[in-house]
């Protein structure tokens, strides 16, 4: 057998695979870490280097890699059940989920419907919310309204109310006419949630009757750039759906599983419920695929019924995978038993702190933090600044992916203080290194 190493598996990876979200013509520029394994927040390469996970592998990983605890649930489910089809069969692992979920809801969002990535747990949230209205006898509620730059994922139906240009571009002949309305985005200015909140309202007074859902990610449009903006928003989007008879999705596959400093995101609005939650990422941990819609008993009512086209007929193969539901009873269980939400509140003034000096720098614009996500912009990134911070960070042992000239941290909820030092120095380092170049 070949032996591996990192250049050679670099350059085979880049025949053989094609990378997501990546032109493969620049690939070279940036060939990918051919990573072995993975402890705590660190990655390790070929040749034993290591790169702290600064954005949690794509925001998926909780408590680390190959955190023991999730690794025994798998190993424990995989020796019993490693799958069954959830039509006409349930599993334990499911069904304690689902429970433990709506309990988390106080009973609001009693009813899960599963899947496995976050795009389909989108889809499935529109679907369930228009034919749940046609149901009902309100077949021209058939439109869904979005927020300006939000991302919803990149199935055809979740792109339609996805506004990321360079995702949506090329696939705009294809989508569903969403209505796009203003973003809350707190860098707009101090008045930028009241505008948001006017275009809102003009649209839904202009299609009265024909919105199905307006969809939005409390409190961090993530994929943005971490546009973040207050929870008075939430609680103005719960109010103005209810005035006008519309759902509400929060899309929380980013921001849920304490993210954002609560459980779900959408608590800190402190204004009940919405009709939706769609949850991925970090329900498993970081260890497997599997997502989910929760919902409430009105919406699961509208659905009940004799006839089989009044049931919400949707499904995937692996839906409720039971090795996938062991690993997120897993997280769920970490979250009540070991104090998640608290010590990740300690966690997060940790990042504040450390980071700190870079609100006075000139260098850098809008240093802002919502739990544990913490984001800043540069101010004259030059040319392809997302590409060459990412490949500088790595000699500092950073792996990191800024968001066109934005960089952020949403790392592994394993932050002590000299942690955060180490982040910060070597994002500083990374930064001063860059720039230079730049100029
Ligand atoms: C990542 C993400 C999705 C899509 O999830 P995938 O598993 O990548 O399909 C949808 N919504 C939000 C808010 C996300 O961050």
């Amino acid at each position: 057998m070949k032996s591996l190493n990192s250049p050679d598996l670099a350059a085979r990876s880049l025949v053989a695979l094609w990378h997501p979200c990546t032109q493969m013509a620049r690939a070279a520029v940036t060939p990918p870490l051919a990573i072995a394994r993975g402890e705590g927040p660190w990655l390790f390469d070929l040749e034993g280097r290591r790169y702290f996970d600064a954005n949690s592998s794509w925001w998926v990983n909780l408590f680390g890699h190959s955190d023991a605890g999730l690794r025994a649930a798998i190993t424990h489910q995989l020796e019993t059940l490693p799958h069954v089809m959830l039509a006409g069969c349930t599993h334990a692992p499911a069904v304690e989920l689902a429970e433990k979920l709506s309990a988390l809801t106080g009973g609001a969002l009693g009813h899960a419907f599963f899947a496995s990535d976050g795009a389909s747990a989108v889809e499935i949230a529109l679907k369930m919310s228009f034919h749940s209205w046609r149901n009902r006898g309100f077949e021209d509620k058939r439109e869904f309204v979005c927020l300006r730059n939000g991302y919803h994922g990149e199935t055809i139906g979740a792109l339609a109310v996805t506004d990321v240009a360079v995702f949506r571009d090329a696939y705009d002949p294809l989508l569903m006419r969403a209505h796009i309305v203003d973003s809350p985005d707190a860098r707009q200015g101090p008045d930028a949630e009241a505008r948001a909140l006017a275009d809102l309202r003009r649209v839904l007074t202009e299609r009265r009757g024909h919105v199905a859902a307006l969809i939005i990610e409390p409190l961090v449009q993530c994929a943005a750039g971490m546009a973040m903006h207050e929870p008075s928003y939430l609680r103005a989007v719960r109010a103005l759906c209810d005035e006008f008879g519309i759902h509400l999705i929060a899309d929380e596959i980013a921001v849920g599983c304490g993210r954002s400093g609560t459980f779900f995101a959408f608590e800190q609005g402190e204004c009940g419920w919405p009709d939706f939650i769609t949850l991925s990422k970090g329900i498993s941990g970081g260890t497997l695929p599997l997502s989910l819609v929760l919902t409430t008993e009105t919406v699961y009512q509208s659905f009940w019924s004799e006839q089989v086209g009044r049931g919400f007929l949707h499904s995937h193969s692996y839906t409720g995978n039971p090795l996938a539901c062991a690993a997120a009873n897993a997280v769920l269980d970490r979250f009540a038993a070991d104090q998640v939400l608290e010590k990740s509140r300690v966690q997060a003034r940790l990042l504040a702190e450390a980071f700190a000096p870079l609100a006075a720098d000139p260098r850098v614009a809008h240093l802002r933090q919502r739990g544990m996500i913490l984001a800043f912009d540069v101010r004259e990134p030059g040319e392809r600044f997302a590409e060459r911070f990412h490949l500088a960070a790595r000699a500092h042992e950073l792996l990191i992916r800024p968001i066109g000239a934005t960089v952020y941290l949403m790392p592994p909820y394993l932050i002590d203080a000299p942690t955060a030092q180490f982040l910060f120095k070597a994002v500083m380092a990374t930064l001063t290194e860059v720039l230079d170049h730049a100029a």
